[in-house]
């Protein structure tokens, strides 16, 4: 049973238990291929992407012997090529209070991406603020000030069930009086309302250009890799009712298999700002194409 637990990796399950070794060399003829898609979808790549990978992989190559490891390294430049442009960290503008709405269904992780950025920029030496914008959910905002606490960074609050625009309002003043870098703006992720969720967001935007016309300077979309396909949906839904300009992907330490962020890259060509790799406040890494497609690999 142990051993039927420890799933072989992409490769390994190419190979097959019995020819082991990672030097076997195979025909790249139309059965491989295929096998190689279905591989590749597997790791919830999505099947359009998978397809092109594979395709832009044989070409040149098609009818050749290959060993697995040439195969997987072959295969892992495929995906880094797709996944390079987009691996971009969060950029720093020299106008201040640089303003972040943070967005994202409820449970994807946004509380702790923002936690985790807060702590990140604060040891970066930046003056952070954040505003606890989803004012229906108290665990929400009890969860933001632990946070808030960690990365010792002041959380502005507003009470239970209050306009979250006056609230952003509010946070953008006092940013301003702080001399802050940077405004976290967490927001409400009831996606069951989209209409409602989208006005919201709207009224949050409308508000605080009031007081700084370019502002939100980012909408960052937090996706959980563990939806697999499903973050595809998210983007589409997010971009419609808000102005997404890049991605937090969370959950990657897990289950998750992650194809679905060579999917994402390939369809919205979004930046990848950083990625979750556990619960613990530094658990935020910047995305890596190569090592992320090496892994995907295994
Ligand atoms: P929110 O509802 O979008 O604010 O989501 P939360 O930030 O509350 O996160 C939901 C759950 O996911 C919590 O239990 C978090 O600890 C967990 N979580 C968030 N990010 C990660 C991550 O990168 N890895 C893991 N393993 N868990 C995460």
């Amino acid at each position: 049973a142990k051993e039927a637990a420890r799933k072989p990796g992409l490769m390994g399950r190419l190979m097959g238990r019995s020819t082991a070794a990672p030097v076997v060399r195979r025909v790249l003829d139309d059965e491989m291929l295929e096998q190689l898609e279905e591989l590749l979808i597997s790791t919830d790549m999505g099947v359009d992407t998978a397809l092109r990978v594979t395709a832009n992989m044989a070409e040149g190559r098609f009818g050749k012997r290959l060993s697995v490891e040439e195969i997987k390294r072959l295969l892992a430049a495929e995906v880094a090529r797709i996944m390079d442009p987009i691996a971009k960290p969060l950029p720093l503008y020299s106008k201040t209070p640089q303003v972040v709405l943070v967005v994202g269904v409820n449970g994807s992780g946004k509380t702790t991406t923002i936690g985790k950025l807060a702590s990140q920029f604060k040891a970066a030496g930046k003056n952070v603020v954040i505003a606890a914008g989803d004012t229906f959910r108290a665990a929400a905002v009890e969860q933001l000030q632990v946070w808030g606490e960690r990365a010792g960074v002041p959380v502005l609050t507003a009470a239970q069930g209050s306009d979250p625009a006056s609230l952003a309002f509010d946070a953008m003043g006092q940013a301003e009086r702080d001399g802050a870098d940077l405004l976290l703006i967490d927001t409400a992720g009831r996606l069951q309302n989209r209409g409602d969720l989208m006005e919201e967001l709207a009224k949050i935007v409308r508000v605080i250009r009031k007081k700084d016309p370019s502002a939100p300077h980012n909408t960052l979309l937090v996706l959980d890799a563990t939806t697999g396909q499903n973050a595809l949906n998210q983007v589409k839904v997010f971009q419609e009712i808000s102005d997404v300009s890049g991605l937090v992907m969370t959950k990657l330490d897990g289950t998750a298999k992650g194809g679905v962020l060579v999917a994402l890259a390939d369809k919205f060509g979004l930046p990848i700002h950083a990625i979750g790799v556990g619960e613990q406040i530094d658990d935020l890494q910047p995305f890596d194409p190569q090592e992320f497609a090496d892994a995907l690999m295994g």
